[in-house]
């Protein structure tokens, strides 16, 4: 049943025209018939260098060949041992720099599509009703705490529950989820299929406390005092960075957190809701990651928006985002206005803005992120007219924590301090992973590291060492 095409069986997609519109999945999903030829061109090696490349390890020739059997629900048994969020991970994961990065297939051709192949699987049991059978431990009494309920809190609150322990999530927010559901929009990343995996994790027996802010409504050691043995620390970076240019304070300016954030958990774009978002016709939108493509492509589906223009400083090959971002981006209709930097926000006398003011950039030697520096054109000056500006360039942890936690070591950066490879802290009971430890990163990474301070957090406990 080997498939040798030297392609990706190509995934079904919304036109570009009508998706840069409405909010609805841009990606469709294979058809059965797709995912059974796109898993026929696994070369099931032996030595599985794909399985390498995946930070929570999944059995990717495992589940694939059951796929290719045309068994979903075995693939998808497989996949849920080590991945707790499949649907989410097979959406989102950045696979061309992590399994597929690896696949043999891709030496002569193209890699085999594993995460298309993980939605599908993640979708089929969704669909079908089945849940992964869960094996949880006997309850064994000890109480830990998790901060944050986004992919590194839920991980390490599902392994943990998975092996007996007592575990309540803490969330600032109303809902649980963490970027999943305040961050990446519903149209790379439904809602309902971010609840319906996290209703999964929390039929473990997780407790799930919202609303309540750590470092604010309680600390790290009231905690403790409580009566938990351990605490992971999993609070994300959501404290945006801004330029420091003039007019970043006016109406109209808002960074990439606050601005997805009213569109995706508070639905502004849509009309049953009253969450406010600017009424505008012509946005900015700064920067040239993956959260920049999204705060643009949000942006340009909100009734009555005209044009949206990235402003990036350097050139499409330095872009962070992914290639794949930056082509849908392009294909609904986004325009680019690359190495060009901001100076200013321009506004009028009642506080609206009313332009950005920008030179032109051109690139020089290196610098230490080993991309050519951008340094601007003499005498290049110009305004780009618009009436919003979503900043999109870059963030960092809330220091709630590290402010009320004096002994929690921190690095220059603001990041907990802890082992990526164990999660362990300077601090006695405390294991923290995820972007509050590595600064902005990824969902699988997070995953990793949230699944790496359980088994800490277990080994330490039956070690007697907390
Ligand atoms: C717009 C956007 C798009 C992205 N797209 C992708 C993508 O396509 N693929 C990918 O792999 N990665 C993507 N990422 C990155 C990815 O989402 C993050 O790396 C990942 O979510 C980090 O997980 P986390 O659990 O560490 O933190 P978060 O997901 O940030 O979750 C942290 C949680 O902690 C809560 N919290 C914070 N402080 C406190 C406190 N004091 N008390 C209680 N709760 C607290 C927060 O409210 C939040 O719910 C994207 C990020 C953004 C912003």
């Amino acid at each position: 049943m080997f498939n040798k095409s030297l392609v990706k069986t190509p995934m079904p997609e919304q036109n570009p025209a009508a998706r840069a519109r409405n909010f609805s999945e841009v990606a469709l999903g294979y058809t059965e018939a797709d995912a059974q030829s796109e898993a026929a061109r696994c070369l099931r090696c032996k030595h599985k260098p794909c399985v390498a490349g995946c930070p929570v390890e999944v059995d990717i020739p495992g589940f694939v060949g059951k796929l290719a059997e045309g068994d979903p629900a075995e693939a998808y048994e497989i996949i849920r041992r080590t991945n707790a969020l499949p649907a989410v991970c097979g959406r989102v994961c950045p696979q061309e720099t992590q399994c597929e990065q690896k696949c043999v297939r891709g030496k002569n051709g193209v890699s085999v599509g594993i995460g298309r192949l993980e939605r599908y699987a993640a979708d089929w049991a969704m669909k079908n009703g089945e849940g992964a059978s869960v094996q949880a431990a006997a309850p064994n009494g000890v109480k830990v705490a998790v901060v944050g309920s986004g992919p590194a809190g839920l991980t390490c609150a599902g392994e943990l529950a998975g092996l007996g322990y007592e575990v309540t999530v803490f969330e600032a927010f109303h809902r649980p989820g963490g970027v999943l559901v305040y961050g990446i929009p519903e149209f790379r990343l439904p809602k309902a299929i971010v609840a319906r995996e996290i209703e999964g994790l929390l039929a473990r027996g997780v407790t799930l406390t919202t609303n309540c802010v750590v470092g604010r409504s309680l600390t790290l050691d009231e905690l403790f005092a409580e009566g938990f043995r351990a605490v992971f620390i999993g609070s994300g970076a959501g404290l945006p960075t801004f330029m420091n240019i003039p007019g970043e304070s006016l109406n109209g300016v808002y960074s990439a957190n606050e601005f997805l954030t009213r569109v995706n958990l508070m639905r502004a774009f849509d009309e049953t809701w009253d969450t406010p978002v600017q009424n505008a016709k012509r946005v900015a939108v700064v920067g040239g990651g993956n959260v920049a493509m999204d705060a643009a492509r949000c942006a340009l589906r909100l009734p009555g928006v005209e044009t949206v223009t990235v402003v990036y400083r350097r050139g499409e090959a330095e872009m962070p985002a992914r290639a794949e971002e930056i082509h849908h981006a392009r294909e609904e209709g986004i325009d680019f206005k690359l190495l060009t930097n901001p100076t200013e926000v321009l506004g009028d006398d009642k506080g609206w803005v009313t332009g950005l003011a920008c030179v032109e950039m051109e690139l020089s030697e290196p610098d230490e992120s080993g991309r050519r520096r951008p340094k601007p054109k003499p005498d290049s000056r110009f305004e780009l007219p618009v009436d919003s500006v979503i900043m999109a360039i870059g963030s960092s942890p809330n220091p709630l924590i590290r402010q009320t936690t004096p002994d929690l070591p921190v690095n220059k950066w603001g990041c907990v301090v802890a082992d990526e490879a164990d999660g362990r802290t300077g601090k006695k009971g405390v294991y923290a992973g995820g972007d509050t430890v590595t600064g902005a990163a990824t969902v699988i990474l997070a995953m990793g590291a949230g699944r790496a301070a359980a088994r800490s957090i277990h080994e330490d406990v039956l070690a007697g060492a907390i």
